[in-house]
């Protein structure tokens, strides 16, 4: 059953970061590497192509499931092909997995490759960041009347467009959402133009900026950071720079996954009314692979 994005178009934005959703911190460190093509590690006989809709799960449950989108005036970078995105997953996933014992998030995957869902949107560039704080939510739709996204699964939606930060994310609860959004284009007051900010240059790399943003938004997505955790500040924390979560005044160069195990990520446990990202169905389980 398709769930009634359209609602959410109505929804009154509350206040938060970003005028609605969650802005991707400014800072962290980049490489000036271009992305390196390699072998993709694909099951025997499987053939990589674009693909215009979610393919055969390999898993089933809660899942992430990627897009590469575009404008409808916007070129064609081909994003979705090639290792770029499955490397830069696998870095991040392994960043994660040093920080939880082995956990990664559960990604969609199809005959063993992640899955990448290609779309081209209806509305051009200039109309989606006419929209402003709600660009994200205007993406969110559009996909949803196109009938692309499930329930029960969240999405991180490559844009190949600009925007005015370089990625962003549902604020929940207040701002409902599945989406978060990478702006590959965005122009961030203030900061480094995004496409600055390169995808690693291989699975073993050790993550950048981008990785760091797919996991980022991801937690936003799911609930991080809930507003009674003890750090929280405009729906992140404010304790420390190196957390991936952190937004303040300082720059963001994460490292570390809640770095006190009080505010979002704790195998042993939270308070009840604040968001466990350890609890998440979408954190598999230690040697699960995904
Ligand atoms: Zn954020």
């Amino acid at each position: 059953m398709v769930r009634p994005f359209i609602i959410f178009v109505t929804t009154i934005f509350l206040a938060s970061c970003g005028g609605g959703d969650a802005d991707a911190p400014q800072g962290a460190s980049t490489s000036s590497a271009p992305p390196v093509q390699q072998s993709p590690s694909l099951k025997p006989g499987f053939s990589v192509g674009r693909q215009l809709a979610d393919q055969p799960d390999d898993i089933t449950g809660a899942q992430v499931h990627l897009m590469y989108v575009l404008p409808s005036d916007g070129p064609d970078k081909q994003l979705d092909l090639g290792d770029t995105i499955p490397n830069s997953v696998e870095s991040a996933n392994r960043w994660l997995a040093a920080q939880t014992g082995g956990r990664r998030l559960r990604m969609d995957t199809f005959g063993g490759r992640v899955d990448i869902t290609f779309a081209k949107l209806p509305r051009t560039d200039a109309q989606y960041q006419a929209a402003g704080s709600s660009q994200r939510r205007l993406i969110e739709t559009d996909l949803g009347q196109m009938g692309l996204l499930q329930a029960g699964k969240i999405y991180m939606a490559y844009y190949e467009g600009g925007g005015k930060t370089c990625a962003n994310a549902p604020l929940q609860p207040e701002n409902p959402g599945f989406v978060a959004v990478t702006y590959l284009h965005g122009t961030p007051a203030g900061g480094a133009p995004c496409i600055q900010k390169p995808f690693v240059a291989s699975s073993s790399a050790a993550p950048d900026y981008k990785e760091f943003g797919l996991l980022h938004e991801v937690l936003h997505t799911l609930g991080a950071v809930d507003k009674d955790a003890p750090d929280y500040f405009n729906g992140h924390v404010n304790n420390d720079p190196s957390d991936l979560m952190y937004a303040g005044p300082l720059t963001w160069n994460p490292s570390v996954l809640d770095i006190n195990r009080k505010n979002y990520y704790n195998p042993d446990g939270l308070p009840s009314n604040i968001f466990n990202f350890a609890t998440s169905p979408f954190l598999g389980a230690a040697g699960e692979e995904h």
